[in-house]
């Protein structure tokens, strides 16, 4: 490594943030940038450690010492070269990602890890304003043709190796722009959407063509896409949310997690919609669920106005550690502060919502919960749980999203018409490493066939994926697999 002292001589340091009074006023990302200086020294921070573990902590097998390298000593040609090999979006999931790299890295168990997901983000955005980042198709082209279904990370990803390996690619959206959980899902303040329009403008350039506000399956007949293409490649996502059939469930103001943070999104990039608009300026609000989709609930809601906001969680809390039973160097289920929490809300754990009580009008006024414990397996696990005697009581309320997970895709329309098999969880059923459904040149990638997972698991997967139609297209593919990788 460049400095082999370097972890001794820096702290692992984050870049500023702008403070919450400020960022709560609007919707942009407020993670600044490191100073050369600061950059320069959290590289070096990267040891010369025997087995670099962050390599296969990455669902992408990012080559991270290498790039880090190639950051201290400035080379960004080189860091470039190694971070896009494994990686198409660096933009995205350097700034989203949970970074399982940071979690498996070395210098991790007696320190705080190297900022590797910064790291990425800067590399990426350097390599943008040098214009690193160019069209990459090759000049010889297959004459395949790959309709690719879905345009979240997990389809870009699919369509940009396809496009790489010289075959003509088409993507298929029913939205009316690119980037599906990127775009309509995530808030503007983790993931601003030019970040998405300027990946979408070096694919087009690349010659992949966009069909936006066709929903296969509905505006045409997913069979007829079959027919008119080599091979498809399926990445709708996970769609259906899980809902809380409680009574009650149907008072004005009970709203799934996705149609409060949809309309938001489409608000702030002045973007139509027709559904009922979902404001939660002036109220009580409860986020019903923990994870990402929750604490985005959290940021936005205190965006909007709310005059307080909660979240609830069924679930214990999490230790704030690793535990016996979660090893290094394996993701650690501990317990996670977005920046969402830091701008205010009060956190309730092991709580389960019974019933929503509403007004003669039919609005929210509260719910009623009660306090739950869990038993314990010998791993640790909690599996069962039963309500607290006497913990039963009424939480005012007016707005409560439901941010519980999602359940699996949509089957009607696209997976209906192909008669595309499921597994037992009612995903697209497709072998991981094979990625090919029952249905003759349908693979699927991303949510739509793992269940809801994150960005980094979608490109992933839309990398693996596009590998297997190339091999099945071509009888062999140089494009690169991260099991070479490793
Ligand atoms: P999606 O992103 O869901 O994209 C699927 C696309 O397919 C959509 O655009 C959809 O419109 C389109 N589509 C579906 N059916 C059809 C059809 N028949 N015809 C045409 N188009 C169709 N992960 C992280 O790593 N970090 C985070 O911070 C994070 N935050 C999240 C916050 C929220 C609110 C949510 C909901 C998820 C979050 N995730 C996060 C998870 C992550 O967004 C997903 O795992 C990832 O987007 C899945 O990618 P995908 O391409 O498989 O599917």
């Amino acid at each position: 490594m460049g400095k082999v002292t370097g972890f001794q001589e820096f702290n692992r340091e984050l870049p500023q943030k702008t403070p919450v009074a400020e960022r709560v006023k609007n919707y942009n990302e407020f993670v600044g940038l490191y100073s050369d200086e600061k950059l320069n020294q959290q590289s070096a921070r990267c040891m010369n450690c025997g087995i670099p573990f962050c390599h296969s902590g990455c669902p992408l097998g990012n080559v991270i010492p290498e790039f880090n390298d190639a950051v201290y000593r400035k080379n960004w040609d080189e860091a470039y070269q190694i971070l896009s090999s494994t990686n198409n979006f660096p933009e995205f999931t350097g700034r989203i990602c949970p970074a399982p790299c940071e979690s498996a890295c070395v210098l991790g168990i007696n320190k705080p890890p190297v900022a590797i997901e910064e790291i990425e983000k800067h590399i990426i955005e350097v390599a943008y304003s040098k214009n690193m980042v160019k069209p990459v198709a090759p000049l010889i082209k297959t004459g395949k043709k790959v309709a690719v279904v879905g345009s979240g990370p997990a389809g870009l990803a699919a369509a940009a190796q396809l496009s790489k390996a010289g075959h003509t690619v088409t993507v298929y959206e029913r939205d009316d722009r690119a980037g599906g959980l990127l775009r309509y899902g995530i808030p503007d303040f983790k993931l601003e959407k030019w970040v998405i329009d300027r990946r979408i403008q070096v694919m087009e350039e690349d010659g992949i063509v966009f069909k936006y506000n066709i929903e296969v399956g509905k505006t045409i007949p997913a069979d007829e896409l079959v027919r008119a293409n080599d091979a498809v490649v399926l990445a709708g996502g996970s769609t259906i949310p899980r809902d809380l059939p409680i009574p009650g469930r149907h008072f004005k103001g009970v709203h799934f997690a996705m149609d409060f943070l949809k309309q938001q999104n489409k608000r702030v990039s002045s973007t139509s919609f027709e559904m009922e608009e979902i404001i939660a300026n002036g109220k009580d609000v409860i986020v019903i669920g923990g994870g990402d989709t929750g604490s985005d609930c959290v940021g936005t809601s205190n965006r909007q106005g709310a005059a307080s906001v909660k979240q609830f969680e069924v679930m214990v809390q999490p230790p704030e550690k690793r535990t016996a039973h979660m090893p290094w160097p394996t993701y650690p289920m501990v317990l996670k502060t977005t920046s969402s929490h830091e701008e205010g809300v009060d956190r309730f754990w092991g709580i389960n919502t019974k019933e929503f009580l509403g007004d003669e009008n039919g609005e929210l006024r509260a719910i009623k919960v009660a306090d739950v414990s869990w038993e314990i397996d010998v791993m640790g696990r909690p599996m069962k749980f039963s309500e607290v005697e006497g913990s039963e009581r009424e939480i005012p309320c007016q707005r409560v999203f439901l941010a519980m997970g999602f359940v699996n895709p949509q089957f009607e329309g696209a997976l209906q018409q192909l008669n595309v098999a499921l597994d037992e969880r009612k995903n697209v059923k497709a072998i991981e490493g094979k990625y090919r459904t029952n249905v003759s040149k349908v693979f699927a990638a991303g949510d739509m066939r793992r269940g809801q997972s994150l960005v980094v698991w979608a490109i992933s997967e839309g990398r693996e994926a596009a590998r297997k139609v190339d091999e099945f297209l071509m009888g062999h593919s140089n494009l690169e697999s991260k099991d070479a990788v490793n």
